[in-house]
């Protein structure tokens, strides 16, 4: 989504600046005046929108404004949790299903990326992805460890990867995949409206009211939006009706 993302910002006006690295926001009277790059360029604007994680945006605000009453310090109490993605080569077809969730087991989700050879399901090889959230036990594990947990839970849950040969595998940990969504959370999660007049935060650890995820990003991008255009005398709805709760959620919401 990289691709058409870049087109239709290139196509509005916008520059996007790839390899740049933000290290400095600068803040004068509750209002960012000017943002420094990592080649000493100095941009300036009406508003400022940070869609970094918590710990980078930490890293770019004057310390004064973080131990400030803003409530820029909560962005210190933020935990991260890991992601482990696992991919495995097989000989053969081992599942006809495009996607499977599993419960209860160590593995979460497989993803069925079909035969290297034929993108259809047809071919004879084939190439699984598999997906391990809040993978915290696996971080001290060896690739070749974490290959051999999942292939027990596979031989289990689809039998023809009994019989099949692994012809390869990739591992990949990612340590600080996202935010740590744990109980009291949103304590902590700031709103896109900042403390500092013209700087709005974006980003799934924002309070969206949602884990972070995809949607929840793109719902803070969204509310940052209507903040701005609210701002400029064009105030608009622009973020999506959230899904209704269902009625069993509703239920153990009260308690
Ligand atoms: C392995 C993995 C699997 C996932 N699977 C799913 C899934 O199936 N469904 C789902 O909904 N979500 C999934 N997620 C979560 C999803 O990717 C995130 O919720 C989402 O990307 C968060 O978007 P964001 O814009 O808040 O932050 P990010 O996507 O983290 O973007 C932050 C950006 O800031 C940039 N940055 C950091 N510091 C600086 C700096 N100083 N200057 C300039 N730029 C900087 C980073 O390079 C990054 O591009 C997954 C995440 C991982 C890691």
């Amino acid at each position: 989504y990289t691709e058409p993302c870049l087109r239709f910002l290139t196509r509005h006006g916008s520059t996007v600046r790839l390899r740049s690295t933000a290290t400095r926001l600068e803040v004068a009277s509750r209002r960012v005046c000017g943002i420094l790059l990592n080649d000493g360029t100095r941009l300036t604007g009406d508003y400022y929108l940070s869609s970094l994680p918590p710990d980078a945006l930490l890293k770019l605000l004057p310390e004064e404004v973080v131990d400030g009453s803003g409530g820029f310090g909560s962005l210190r109490h933020f935990e991260t949790s890991p992601i482990t993605a696992i991919y495995l080569w097989f000989d053969r077809q081992v599942t006809q299903l495009k996607q499977v969730a599993l419960l209860g087991r160590k593995i979460q989700w497989i993803f069925n990326k079909a035969s290297s050879a034929d993108s259809s399901l047809g071919g004879e090889d084939s190439y699984v992805g598999l997906v391990v959230s809040a993978s915290r036990k696996l971080l001290p594990l060896g690739p070749s460890a974490i290959v051999e947990m999942a292939l027990d839970d596979l031989r289990e849950v689809l039998p023809s990867v009994r019989e099949a040969a692994v012809l390869g595998s990739v591992v990949i940990k990612e340590p600080s995949a996202t935010f740590s969504c744990r109980a009291g959370c949103d304590e902590i999660r700031p709103k896109q409206k900042s403390a500092l007049e013209n700087f709005f935060i974006s980003g799934d650890w924002t309070a969206t009211g949602w884990p972070p995820t995809m949607e929840g990003a793109v719902r803070s991008g969204y509310r940052c939006a209507e903040l701005i255009l609210e701002r400029e005398g064009h105030a608009s709805s622009i973020l999506q009706p959230d899904l209704p709760t269902a009625r069993l959620s509703r239920w153990i919401g009260r308690f």
